[in-house]
């Protein structure tokens, strides 16, 4: 359940900016989550729904974009997504290249966490 530990530091930058801005309430926050984080989103919005009661953000919606993840291959130059990935530890997805098979590829998409904005009153 590493949900929970990130949840937690997303709310507390919500809040932190929501705080910084003098909201009263945050209504939506809009998110990114890569694939590769293996974050659910639907465990992620009730944690948040759960932890943010009391505070300004309690009753926020959340729009949660999950980016599919993409690769540069570093042995034939591939660039683009992966259709398949094997999930041998939770954490550590093992990724390989979809056209040569090698597994020397950098990662350019699928591990983002991030808030990309919120809206406040
Ligand atoms: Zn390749």
């Amino acid at each position: 359940m590493h949900e929970i530990s990130i949840a937690g530091a997303i709310i507390d930058s919500v809040l932190d900016a929501a705080n910084k801005n003098g909201a009263k309430k945050v209504n939506e926050v809009f998110l990114e989550i890569g694939e590769l984080t293996a974050l659910n989103p639907g465990q992620l919005k009730f944690i948040f729904e759960t932890i943010t009661k009391g505070t300004v953000a309690d009753g926020a919606r959340y729009d949660i974009t999950v980016i599919k993840p993409s690769i540069n291959c570093k042995k034939c130059s591939y660039t683009g997504p992966i259709g398949f990935f094997e999930k041998l530890h939770f954490f550590l997805p093992v990724i390989k290249c979809p056209e040569c098979g090698d597994e020397y590829v950098e990662i350019i998409a699928g591990r983002e966490c991030c808030v990309k904005k919120i809206k406040i009153s």
